[in-house]
């Protein structure tokens, strides 16, 4: 029912993806030497080369090459010393893979509100969270769909508060604020390598820090912390984290071509912005100013007086049309029809039943104290106003100005 408006529209023979693997050749180069090289193992030349490779790049003094970002974020909690029923500050709108490793340690998440100029945390928030929960010692902040958030104010913030900076930059490799890369600024920071990042090794993930007694005991966690002895000597609980160096040559063979994948991403941004100026939206913002994202994801929102009616359950989505007026689920839908995949915004976690008891802080106070009012007060929290109006677009690196141009007529037609 939900696609009439796009029926004057052919699908695609082959999907459109949100975000898919782009691959060069020089990755089958480097998998075929550890092969045959026989390093089919978590130890090789292409781990190495990787560390070095992202080092150069980020310009991180240390990198440690491991199995996931989630992986990476787990040990990053651990070296900020979180500990059972430990209360940490973390991003709300994100996907679930940047709060669960706070709870494997029995952390407690308390979700910080978003703000609406780069959909990151809120400092407003943050700093309101820091006056209800003074004795928080651990942030972890996400920089969305590869837009930087807010970091010279976050990092004040934290300073002043005497608390640790982790900085999730799974999305955002490569992107900049003031010309430095995200994944430098926390005391622990992580990328991921998962299949539909900005490059790919399948899977994979590292961790990124300047602080040598933290690179070493990485290392030595993700390889089942085994103490310097000939025999298996263990003083610590460790962990099978550390990177295959199969998955590492494929890393490998896609960094020289990070930099290609963000013009590419950035030229799709730029053409949907182009091609939809002139209806109700706003396209994912950034601070033009301080930061430069690496467009990992396009994204957009549908302004409030063109959103049509949408109510979204746990598992199912009803929604009203209405004529030059849309929502993000009929958008949706109208791409899935002609093959082509978008994706609603991260559903904030405080709105996760898995979260339900967890404390959310918006830049007015504690967002659940206030839950009646953000039914009179729209804009209370803007997080929640994100994902009701928001969606992902197909932002695939191999999708053809053809494609887009199909793609965005029919999202045009949804506001006919
Ligand atoms: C992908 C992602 C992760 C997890 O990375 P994996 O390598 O898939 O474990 C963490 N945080 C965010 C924001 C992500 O998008």
């Amino acid at each position: 029912m939900a696609f009439e408006r796009s029926r004057n529209f052919f699908p695609f023979e082959n999907k459109v993806w949100l975000s898919s693997p782009t691959m060069h050749g020089d990755e089958m180069t480097y998998m075929q030497e550890a092969y045959n090289s026989n390093w089919m193992t978590t130890a090789g030349s292409n781990i190495n080369a990787l560390e070095e490779l992202i080092q150069d790049y980020t310009k991180s003094e240390r990198a440690v090459a491991l199995s996931s970002g989630t992986a990476a974020l787990h040990l990053a909690i651990k070296l900020a010393g979180v500990e059972t029923g430990d209360y940490v500050f973390c991003s709300d709108m994100t996907f679930s893979a940047t709060v669960n490793p706070v709870t494997y340690e029995g952390g407690i998440p308390i979700f910080i509100d978003s703000e609406a100029d780069t959909w990151n945390m809120d400092p407003k928030a943050l700093e309101k969270a820091f006056e209800l929960y003074p004795d928080v010692k651990v942030v972890v902040l996400v920089h969305l769909y590869g837009v930087p958030a807010k970091l010279d104010e976050i990092q004040e913030i934290c300073e002043k508060h005497g608390a640790i900076l982790i900085e999730d930059a799974a999305e955002s490799l490569g992107a900049t604020y003031k010309e430095k890369q995200t994944g430098t600024f926390g005391r622990y920071s992580i990328i991921s390598f998962n299949g539909n990042k900005i490059i790919t090794g399948s899977s994979g993930g590292a961790l990124l820090t300047s602080d040598l007694h933290a690179a070493n005991k990485t290392r030595k966690w993700s390889t089942q912390a085994r103490e310097q002895a000939a025999w298996y000597q263990h003083e610590e609980i460790g962990y099978n984290y550390r990177m295959s160096n199969v998955i590492a040559g494929v890393v490998r063979g896609q960094m020289p071509y990070l930099e290609q994948h963000i013009a590419q991403k950035k030229a799709i941004y730029e053409r949907y912005q182009e091609g939809l100026k002139d209806l109700p939206i706003q396209m994912n913002p950034f601070d033009e100013e301080n930061s430069s994202p690496n467009y990992w994801l396009s994204c957009l929102t549908i302004n409030p007086e063109a959103m049509t009616k949408q109510v979204r359950s746990d598992n199912d989505v009803l929604y009203t049309k209405e004529k030059g007026k849309t929502c993000p689920s009929e958008i949706l839908d109208a791409l899935n029809s002609i093959n082509a995949e978008g994706r609603p915004i991260w559903k904030p976690m405080h709105l996760q039943p898995i979260f339900r008891l967890n404390p959310f802080v918006t830049a007015r106070g504690d967002g659940r104290a206030q839950t009646n009012a953000y039914i009179v007060e729209e804009t209370a929290e803007v997080g929640t106003d994100i994902f009701e109006r928001g969606l992902c677009l197909p932002s695939d690196n191999k999708m053809t100005v053809e494609e887009q141009n199909r793609i965005i007529e029919v999202i045009r037609a949804c506001f006919e």
